[in-house]
């Protein structure tokens, strides 16, 4: 077996082989060849962490294994990532263990990589402001995938704390972009296209001032009871997702399907989109609205690129 660690992937692993990766197994969920299982998220009782185990399996790409890992909160103060993730693959004809692959990066990446997806297939292609509300650890990584999708003019962006949105203004300078600071009201009302990516629990983006065309993919609602965007807000849009399972019990879905708002029913995979199944946008005044929950697949694919780039370059551990 191979061991891939944490210190490699940067190396590894680019935006655009990412992006590949993430988007073929869209495809591979929504034409029902790959299967995510049901997520095992607890609470440990011990160092205030949240741990859990996501797995899936793509019978086109034979890619078949586990994300696991969680939420340690007391981590930053010893110089850790509160995050911690890593990745199992296994031989899909055999059950053998075909490689351990360090997965913090490849969350952001892969996260990123989503949204940057449904931002490349679902928004205008005249958008010309990205809004971004949100300046936490994946926030940055947002922007750089979201930044390549479009011709963009302007960043303007909201945090809770406004001191960390000296990181996102940095980023938007390396591509060469003016970032301005603004309420939620304001980015609701002048981006044309939005990335949230907020551990909020209640919603931030408001329904009042989004214009018809605006294209937002919600990122950071991947639990029950977490929420970024108002319930109208979504009532109103034309909805996609990674996995209608997850969006309508953890991702940000959960709440318009909570209040009667939306049936599941209303929700497309963005695979579908992908393949050309399903029109997406039709209208240039549609709302177009993603919810990324964030899945199985999504991890084994990139870590399965990742290996097969650490085989090559001799970089992955064998033991
Ligand atoms: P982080 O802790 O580094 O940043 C959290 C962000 O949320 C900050 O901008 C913070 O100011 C903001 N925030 C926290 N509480 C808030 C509140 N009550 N109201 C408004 N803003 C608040 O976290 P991160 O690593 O950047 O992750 C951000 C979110 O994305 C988390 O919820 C995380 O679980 C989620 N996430 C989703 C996926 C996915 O696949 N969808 C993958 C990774 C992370």
């Amino acid at each position: 077996m191979y061991i891939v660690p944490e210190s490699a992937i940067a190396g590894l692993l680019t935006r655009e082989a990412c992006f590949s990766a993430v988007e073929a197994v869209f495809v591979s969920m929504a034409e029902g060849r790959a299967r995510n299982f049901p997520v095992i998220r607890e609470q440990l009782g011990h160092a205030d962490a949240i741990y859990g185990f996501k797995s899936g399996f793509d019978r086109q790409s034979g890619a078949l294994g586990l994300k696991s890992g969680g939420f340690w909160p007391g981590n930053a103060a010893r110089g850790l990532t509160n995050h911690q993730s890593t990745i199992v693959l296994f031989e899909a004809d055999t059950g053998q263990v075909k490689a351990v692959v360090g997965a913090n990066l490849i969350t952001a990446l892969r996260t990123a990589a989503a949204s940057a997806v449904s931002i490349r297939h679902l928004a205008r292609e005249d958008a010309q402001v990205l809004g971004i509300l949100g300046a936490g650890h994946q926030a940055t990584f947002q922007l750089r995938a979201a930044l390549e999708q479009r011709p963009f003019r302007k960043v303007i962006g909201w945090n809770r704390d406004a001191s960390k949105l000296t990181r996102l203004a940095a980023v938007a300078e390396e591509f060469g972009l003016p970032f301005e600071p603004v309420s939620p009201e304001r980015l609701a009302a002048e981006a044309d296209v939005i990335v949230t990516i907020l551990s909020a629990t209640a919603p931030i983006l408001p329904r009042a001032g989004v214009r018809p065309g605006t294209h937002i993919a919600c990122m950071g609602t991947d639990t029950r009871g977490k929420q970024e965007v108002s319930t109208e807000l979504v009532a109103a849009g034309k909805l996609f997702t990674d996995e209608i399972a997850q969006s309508e019990s953890i991702g940000e879905f959960q709440h318009a399907v909570g209040a009667g708002l939306i049936v599941p029913a209303d929700i497309t995979p963005l695979g579908c989109v992908i393949s050309g199944a399903h029109p997406g946008r039709d209208n240039a005044e549609d709302i177009t609205i993603y919810d990324g929950t964030g899945v199985a697949l999504q991890d084994l694919a990139v870590a399965d690129a990742v290996l097969s780039a650490a085989v090559a370059s001799g970089q992955a551990l064998s033991v």
